[in-house]
Parts: C-alpha cells; structure tokens; sequence
C-alpha cells in the first residue's frame, strides 16, 4: 500500500448525464469515483479553497483541494486512474494551464522522486502554490517533501493571495 497526495482543481462547470454540475460539484464527483475504485480508498480530505486563475486570459476561479489516498496501484497505474476520471468528467486538453472542469495531479506518492516523461514526482511546481500548500497544510502540517523541505515552512514563504478557504 502507498500514501498519495491528490491536488484537485475545477473551474469550470460541465454537463455530466444530463446535470450541469459546478466547479464545487465537479470535485465531489472526482471524490466519489475516487472512494469507489476498487485499489483506492480515501484517507482525508482538506478544506476546499477559491483561487483565482493561473493561466492564459480570463478564466474563472478554481476551486482547489487536496485529498491523501491510499492505493494499491503503482504510480502510473494511479496517474491513468486519474486521467480517466479527468476525461470522464469531460476534461479538453486545448491549451497548456487552460480552463477545465477537473484537474487530478499527484503531489507526492510515497517518499518517492521521479522524472520521468509522463510524471514528475513530487510535483514540480507544488512548492510554490498557495493554493497547493494551504491545503495541503491542513491534513498534513507535519509533513516533509522528500528533499525535506517542511510543508508549513513552504507555505509561510508563499503568497495567498486572493485564496480564500470556503
Ligand atoms: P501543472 O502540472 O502546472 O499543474 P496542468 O495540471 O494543467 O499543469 P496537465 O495538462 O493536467 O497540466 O498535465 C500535463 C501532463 O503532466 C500530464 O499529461 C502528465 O503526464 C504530466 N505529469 C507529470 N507529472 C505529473 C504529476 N505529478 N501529476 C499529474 N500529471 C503529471
Ligand atoms: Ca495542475
Ligand atoms: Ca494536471
């Protein structure tokens, strides 16, 4: 079994079987299917957080969380799961930091550090997002990224600007 940390991230609404569901209802429905997989179980859950948008033009605000998953699944293994319900839940890959309605990424997966074509362990931009960190800090305060960094140390030294906890 490995320990996974979960970012996830929706700003726009979207049509699911006939229901258009919000930025807020696209994460509860990434939560669910998540909860549901037969190799994964959902350990804890953060606060969920408005954010304004990083990115090309004008883009809505997200709404951002993260969750700790325990898994069976090997890393790559769990970044298909989560693409797959990325697609599900009507993901468009246009253009690079473009508005989507679910965005899965894997913060950190064990103790682990990888570079590879498809995965970057832990996620190489995490350090200095507020919109990572807060939550982040709030199931796991303690916690240290693999080079030892403190969490808590990261999100002192980052901006939280216009992130709001709802
Ligand atoms: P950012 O990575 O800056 O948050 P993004 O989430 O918008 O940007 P995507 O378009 O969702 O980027 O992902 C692009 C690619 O990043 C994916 O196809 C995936 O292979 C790769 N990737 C590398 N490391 C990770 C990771 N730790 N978690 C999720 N995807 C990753
Ligand atoms: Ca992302
Ligand atoms: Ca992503």
């Amino acid at each position: 079994m490995a320990l996974a940390y979960i970012g996830l991230g929706s700003n726009l609404g979207r049509s699911i079987e006939g229901q258009v569901k919000n930025s807020r209802a696209q994460l509860d429905q990434a939560l669910d299917t998540l909860s549901s997989h037969d190799h994964i179980s959902l350990n804890k859950l953060s606060n969920f957080y408005q954010t304004p948008a990083i990115g090309p033009g004008s883009q809505p605000d997200y709404i951002n969380a993260v969750a700790l998953l325990e898994t069976q699944l090997e890393p790559l293994q769990l970044l298909d799961a989560l693409q797959a319900i990325e697609n599900h839940q009507g993901r468009v890959r246009t253009v690079r930091w473009g508005a989507r309605t679910l965005d899965l990424d894997i913060l950190l997966y064990d103790e682990l550090v990888e570079d590879s074509e498809r995965l970057c362990l832990p996620h190489p931009r995490m350090h200095e997002r507020g919109f990572v960190l807060a939550p982040l800090s709030d199931i796991a305060p303690g916690l240290c990224l693999p080079n030892g960094e403190k969490i808590d140390q990261l999100l002192a030294n980052c901006s939280m600007q216009g992130i709001v906890k709802i």
